[in-house]
């Protein structure tokens, strides 16, 4: 019997090291829908949470489903972060999830997710949603709560400094042309007009009348380029750019990206293609 127990220990040992169980960590375990919840999570929870995304980062998330093996890893979070409206599964998901999950919805209180949810794309909604994320962490990992203070600050402050740039940009009353109907807050902010090729969702082809009036539309304005996201690629728009006889600009959604980078480098990006229409 002596020489039983060390082997069971060993085993057990190496099955918890061989992937079977994620791996221990001490820190907040942090568990965000899409990627723009990652970006703010990992932005304020910096090297102080374990930050996890459930739609892989390349992927467009409007008709995302998870697995089993996703809702079980959630049942695990300290804290579990959805948007709202564009991840439907979420809010399912979150309704089931045990007592011991701390879950933030970060578009309440916010207005207008029903209709439209690509609350981010808009300075002050994205600082909101930050905001809420730092409140969930300052409550679940108290002894970090400062730290998660001064990272929101800092970035925030960076944030303003880049709205102001937009406010200063001369967008106000243009015409924004685009594939997926994905910046309809950023148009409110900056006082522009959105006409979309496909609806909010981004899910559907246009059809053959669509693309006419839109081609026609385009023609009418002047407008010089059409906006797409590369997650979603950039069929329609390079089919209607030929149409018209204009350009085929990226514009993200920050819905995901390939790349990995954050909400200010993508903005800053998407201020640089802006300038295209002024
Ligand atoms: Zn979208």
């Amino acid at each position: 019997m002596k020489k039983i127990f060390p082997i069971l220990i060993i085993l057990s040992l190496l099955l918890t090291s061989c992937g079977t169980v994620e791996v221990q960590s001490d820190k907040m375990q942090v568990y965000t829908s899409f990627y723009a919840m990652y970006d703010f999570a990992r932005t304020i929870g910096g090297d102080d949470a374990d930050i996890h995304n459930i739609v892989p980062t390349g992927t467009e998330p409007h008709d995302f489903e998870p697995t089993a093996a996703d809702i079980a890893r959630l049942s695990k979070a300290d804290v579990f972060i959805y948007n709202g409206g564009i991840d439907g599964w979420a809010e399912k998901v979150a309704a089931n999830l045990p007592e011991t999950v701390r879950v933030v919805c970060a578009s309440e209180n916010l207005s207008g997710t029903e209709s439209d949810p690509h609350i981010w794309l808009n300075f002050y909604n994205a600082q909101m949603q930050m905001e809420s994320i730092y409140k969930a962490f300052a409550t679940a990992d108290n002894g970090n709560s400062q730290k998660y203070l001064d990272r929101m600050t800092e970035y925030t402050s960076k944030l303003d400094r880049l709205e102001e740039e937009y406010e200063n940009a001369g967008l106000r009353g243009k015409k924004l042309f685009v594939t997926h109907g994905a910046y309809g807050y950023l148009c409110e902010e900056f006082g522009m007009e959105q006409i979309a090729l496909e609806g909010i969702s981004g899910e559907s082809d246009p059809s053959p009348a669509q693309m006419a009036a839109v081609v026609g539309q385009i023609k009418n304005e002047g407008a010089p380029c059409i906006f797409y996201d590369p997650l979603e690629g950039d069929k329609m728009a390079r089919i209607v750019a030929s149409e018209a006889d204009i350009e085929a600009l990226p514009l993200y959604t920050f819905e995901g990206d390939g790349e990995n980078r954050d909400y200010l480098t993508i903005m800053r990006e998407n201020l640089n293609q802006l300038k295209r229409i002024i």
